[in-house]
């Protein structure tokens, strides 16, 4: 399909081709001196004490699950509204994924409140999720978690570069996740970086990312050791040079490209408002400032969504849904009974429309003109 609008796009240039280019003649492919540099780099742009790159941030979040002690048994407490990576990390300890209502069709995080009553003895994490970068409330959260002794991971896939009162989101729980996927604000093909401010668990992550062995091909390289021990039961979730490479010259194009997607942003809502006001845009004046990673969008009760989605891609307009909750899936139907009537009642009219830096503001005028009528014809 050829999209006159597509939902996502890339901003790679030269740029880009240069860093690849390097590291392929410098023949040192895996993990090395770029991934050092890349975690130095993005560790000081979100103000982490730590930053560990890996392959994705699906396995960002098994490693911050193993971390935070997740154990058969347990509970951990998220959103249903989110990609089901997030509840996967949980199933992957043999733990059991707890899913929590969002607050409104305004703030389509995960509630607080909703978040208290499903806390157990068994509960020993909260998982929370920045919906399209824009923040949860992170002050709410961490003192439930302090009060009631809850480790807190940021699935913070969709918010590199959002922050909170000038705090980082991904920095203010425990361990913080962020995704380098192709549709994400920066990307690196696969790939995601787990950050974190305690020693510690920074400690075990480096070990676990690459097999809980105590020296890298890289440092026997360098003459640095010769043999090694396995500590802990690792993984081989590394990254490697080529994309560090991409994720360096992507994270300085980062905050730019962040602030078109805020103008962007602000531009559908003043479009929208004129053009088509019956559609509802969540997280207007929300706190903080998002890396307005998605455009969800929510269509007038009862709309024929599906028809809605057809008329869209008939005028060469890409269109998505952020997400199908996962409670509804095969895979999750466990017998278990959620009351998540807020999820359900946004996801069944949530349609997310295109954003992504290099699109110019004429094409939003040209998708919400394409939203109007599409209305009309469904
Ligand atoms: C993209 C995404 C992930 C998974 O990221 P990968 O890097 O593709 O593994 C996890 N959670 C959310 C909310 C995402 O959007």
């Amino acid at each position: 399909m050829q999209w006159k609008i597509p939902l996502s796009d890339l901003d790679f240039g030269p740029e880009e081709q240069a860093a690849v280019n390097a590291v392929l003649q410098s023949k040192w492919l895996t993990m090395g001196g770029v991934t050092e540099q890349f975690e130095q780099a993005f560790a000081a742009y979100v103000g982490a004490r730590h930053a560990i790159a890996v392959t994705n941030a699906t396995a960002g979040l098994h490693l911050a699950c193993v971390a935070a002690g997740l154990a058969p048994g347990d509970e951990a407490i998220l959103p249903s509204l989110t990609f089901v990576a997030t509840a996967n990390a949980v199933r992957y300890m043999g733990a059991t994924p707890v899913f929590a209502d969002i607050h409104s069709a305004d703030d389509l995080n995960v509630s607080v409140r909703a978040i208290e009553k499903l806390i157990t003895p068994r509960t020993r994490a909260i998982l929370v999720v920045h919906y399209g970068g824009y923040a949860c409330d992170m002050p709410s959260i961490i003192d439930l978690a302090r009060e009631r002794g809850l480790k807190i991971i940021e699935d913070a896939a969709h918010a590199v570069g959002s922050d909170l009162g000038g705090v980082h989101l991904g920095t203010w729980g425990d361990i913080g996740v962020y995704s380098f996927f192709s549709n994400k604000n920066m990307t690196t093909g696969e790939g995601g970086m787990v950050v974190t401010n305690d020693e510690a668990y920074a400690q075990r992550l480096r070990l676990l990312r690459s097999h809980g062995m105590t020296s890298l091909t890289w440092d026997r390289h360098k003459g640095h050791a010769w043999s090694y021990d396995v500590v802990d039961l690792g993984y081989n979730y590394r990254i490697d040079e080529i994309r560090a490479a991409l994720g360096k010259v992507q994270l300085e194009k980062l905050p730019a490209n962040n602030e078109r997607r805020r103008h962007l942003t602000q531009v559908y809502r003043d479009v929208l408002f004129e053009l088509s006001p019956q559609v509802h845009l969540p997280f207007a004046r929300h706190a903080g400032t998002s890396a307005a990673h998605l455009l969800p969008a929510l269509l007038p009760s009862g709309t024929n969504r599906p028809a809605f989605m057809e008329a869209m891609k008939a005028q060469g307009i890409q269109t998505s849904i952020h997400y199908p909750p996962i409670h509804t899936f095969t895979a999750y139907s466990t017998g278990a009974k959620y009351s998540l009537p807020i999820t359900e009642e946004v996801a069944a009219r949530e349609v997310t429309l295109p954003l992504y830096p290099t699109m110019p503001d004429e094409d939003v005028w040209k998708v919400v003109e394409a939203v109007a009528q599409a209305l009309i014809s469904v």
